[in-house]
């Protein structure tokens, strides 16, 4: 008896039955860009063959003013289509279905030639798009239909036609982007004229035997969105019109809500989605921050859908589904939503991989094989650096000896966790737990290995991380400072007036840490869409709350302050700093930028500005907490060198700088792939 009846659960769709209740949902990696076909199948069939049932691929535009940047991937020509049949000949031979995404970017496509309903330009980009004459909208439709018929001639089971996230079909859905007064706007059955002619248009072209799946925005977040009377409106015509399947977009993309980041609740917008079924006849799929097949049952088994849409937890383990239908859900390693290298890559023209699973992206070039030398090798340090190499090496069949001073694995993960909205750093550590108790590798916590303790080792793997940077500020010897390890680690009593030095990620975190009565936000889904300011979109068009966001009161008056002059928080996470501004904006953070730390006394923190250190100013707070970066942590790593012996070192211990786990893990999986 499976512990997930209802996910495992096979769904006929009349002309094909899919495995089970899985979709993996679109993502943009940026593989289809680097034409390495090989490497583009590699990565679907490897998803396929650890059980994905249907999978949707990136979007692919159906024109260039489509493209969501110039020279986007899409099928133009008959060798896109022979390329394209690389990977849906390697997917099918896994057992796989696959739908190509039709991604038609509107006026969110990042260049002058973009278009749209009404020439109204996105917040999110420089460029006003086009309004389209009647012809346009035709040339659109048509252009459309083609990339459906060559996605079918390329071999794919069907496209997924993306109307959701703000993109261009649904910008003629909402008054908010849609201006007309043709026949495409004005009242709701001309607004979703579009959507349903190209949903019409596709199902005749492909006739009866493709899986057309019709991405639908089901809360639109921004203002003058849709009612839920129109979000059912729109189902039940896209289901007469032809489509399979009906899929859940949550938010546009210039929404000032997060829908997929690590703060926000586990399946926080199925409730959502469960709104629409009874609606319509064909089956839903529910999506955003589904990450372990128990939220997935739960989601199911709730009725909230008929399907889950998970996308990122695949690139953290393709092995997902094989994993929960075979008893080892514990083995799964979770996605925590950290966005570092799947979003924020694709967002800085970078391959998207995986913080938890460096092979993702990488599965014809970053290869895991059993040694045919295996060695005794030591590991000295338990954070993801040293954690990552114990277990490649192990699973490669090296002996290992894990170290560590402290009496629990994590290091800095362990920190991390502390934060609200960052809980998943939990799953994340006891991922780690699980898998070294699951290896031969030989833990010894507790012990401070010494450079005698090591000589007998064939390699040793110094990853002993990092040690806080003294910022030298006279005074910081008083009662009245701390730094971020005093707070996080050993819980020392903070006050009520708090001075931050240091805005990077720590500082960010420590504050966020500081304001935060109570449970995190992010563990109670009604108290984070207060704080958000989300409301049920059957009562307010587009799901936006009248009062705007209501956050907590906070715990404790807080100012974040940096010595550089630039906005705090520029250098945080390219897709998810904006939300940690938000949120402590929300929580009254003072941020102050440009400053000189003079000195600390009793009364406070006393700044200057500016390099004549002028309009000094005494920041006066009970507690001052130093979160001013990091030094690497060497001693054993020199003492080793200074013997002459052979170390490697890997993580904060070898660079400190922009020190994180994704480049921790990534280097400690690629040094033990290569020994
Ligand atoms: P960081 O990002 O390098 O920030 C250090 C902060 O200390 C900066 O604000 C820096 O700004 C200040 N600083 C540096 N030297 C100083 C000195 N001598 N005196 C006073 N202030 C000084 O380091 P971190 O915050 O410790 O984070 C470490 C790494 O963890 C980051 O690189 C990040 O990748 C990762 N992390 C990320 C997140 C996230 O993205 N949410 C969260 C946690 C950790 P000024 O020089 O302008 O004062
Ligand atoms: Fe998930 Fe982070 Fe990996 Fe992206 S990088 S898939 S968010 S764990």
């Amino acid at each position: 008896m499976t512990a997930y009846p209802h996910l495992l659960a096979p769904l006929d769709l009349g002309h094909v039955t899919l495995k089970n209740r899985v979709l993996m949902g679109s993502m943009h990696t940026g593989l289809e860009e680097t034409k390495d076909w090989n490497r583009v199948a590699e990565f679907y069939a490897t998803r396929a063959r650890g059980g994905v049932s249907l999978m949707v691929t990136g979007g692919m535009a159906p024109n260039s003013e489509g493209g969501v940047f110039p020279d986007a991937a899409g099928l133009y020509s008959s060798q896109d289509i022979e390329n394209h049949k690389v990977i849906t000949e390697r997917v099918h031979d896994a057992g796989g279905l696959i739908a190509m995404q039709i991604l038609h970017a509107g006026r969110y496509a990042y260049g002058p030639e973009c278009v749209g309903p009404s020439p109204i330009k996105s917040p999110i980009s420089p460029f006003p798009p086009k309004e389209l004459d009647e012809d346009g909208i035709e040339k659109q439709i048509n252009d459309i239909v083609t990339a459906a018929t060559r996605a079918r001639e390329a071999g794919y089971d069907g496209v997924e036609i993306m109307g959701s996230e703000g993109y261009f079909l649904n910008q003629f859905l909402v008054r908010h982007t849609n201006k007309r007064t043709d026949r495409w706007g004005g009242s709701y059955e001309n607004r979703m004229r579009l959507p349903v002619e190209v949903v019409t248009r596709v199902r005749q072209a492909l006739g009866p035997d493709s899986i057309i799946i019709f991405r639908l925005s089901m809360i639109d977040l921004v203002p003058d969105g849709s009612t839920f009377d129109e979000v059912i409106q729109l189902a039940k015509a896209v289901e007469a019109a032809g489509a399979s399947i009906i899929n859940t977009g949550i938010g546009w993309h210039e929404a000032r809500i997060p829908t997929i980041a690590t703060s926000v609740p586990r399946a926080a917008f199925a409730w959502v989605t469960k709104k629409l079924m009874g609606h319509v006849g064909i089956p839903v799929i529910t999506s955003n921050r589904i990450n372990t097949p128990e939220v997935a049952e739960q989601v199911l088994s709730d009725g909230c859908a008929d399907m889950v849409s998970m996308a990122r937890p695949f690139l953290a383990d393709p092995d997902f589904l094989h994993k929960a239908a075979t008893s080892q859900a514990q083995t799964i390693t979770p996605c925590i939503a950290c966005n570092q290298a799947c979003l924020d890559h694709t967002f800085s023209g970078k391959i998207s991989t995986c913080l938890v699973n460096p092979r993702a992206c990488f599965e014809t070039e970053l290869i895991i094989e059993p040694t045919v030398t295996p060695k005794s090798i030591a590991v000295v340090g338990t954070g993801p650096a040293g954690l990552s190499a114990a277990l490649t090496a192990s699973e490669r069949g090296h002996k290992v000896a894990l170290f560590d001073r402290e009496t629990r694995i994590g290091g800095q993960l362990n920190m991390a966790r502390e934060i609200p909205g960052k809980e998943e750093f939990h799953g994340l550590v006891d991922w780690f737990e699980t898998m070294v108790k699951q290896s031969g590798i030989d833990l010894c916590l507790g012990v401070e290995v010494t450079a005698d303790d090591l000589s007998d080792f064939d390699e040793v793997i110094i990853a002993t991380g990092v040690k806080p940077r003294d910022p030298e500020i006279p005074g910081q010897e008083g009662p009245n400072v701390l730094n971020y390890i005093d707070v996080l680690r050993h819980k020392a009593p903070v006050g009520a007036r708090v001075a931050v030095v240091g805005a990077g990620g720590i500082g960010f975190d420590v504050a966020e840490f500081l304001v935060q009565v109570g449970e995190s936000p992010t563990l109670d889904a009604v108290e984070w869409r207060n704080e958000w300011g989300i409301a049920d979109p059957a009562e307010m068009r587009g799901g936006l709350a009248p009062d705007g966001p209501q956050p907590e009161v906070p715990a404790r008056q807080v100012t974040l302050l940096q010595r550089k002059a630039e906005r705090p928080g520029k250098r945080l996470g390219k897709t998810t700093g904006w939300i940690h501004r938000i949120a402590l904006r929300m929580k009254e953070v003072e941020m102050i930028s440009g400053v000189n730390y003079e000195f600390i006394n009793h009364k406070g923190l006393h700044v200057s500005f500016g390099e004549r250190r002028e309009n000094p100013r005494c920041i006066e707070v009970d507690t001052i907490v130093l979160c001013t970066g990091q030094i690497s942590e060497r001693r054993l790593a020199d003492a080793l060198e200074a013997r002459g012996l052979n170390v490697s070192v890997i993580g904060g211990a070898d660079v400190a700088a922009e020190l994180d786990a994704k480049r921790a893990i990534d280097q400690g999986t690629r040094l033990a792939a290569a020994l």
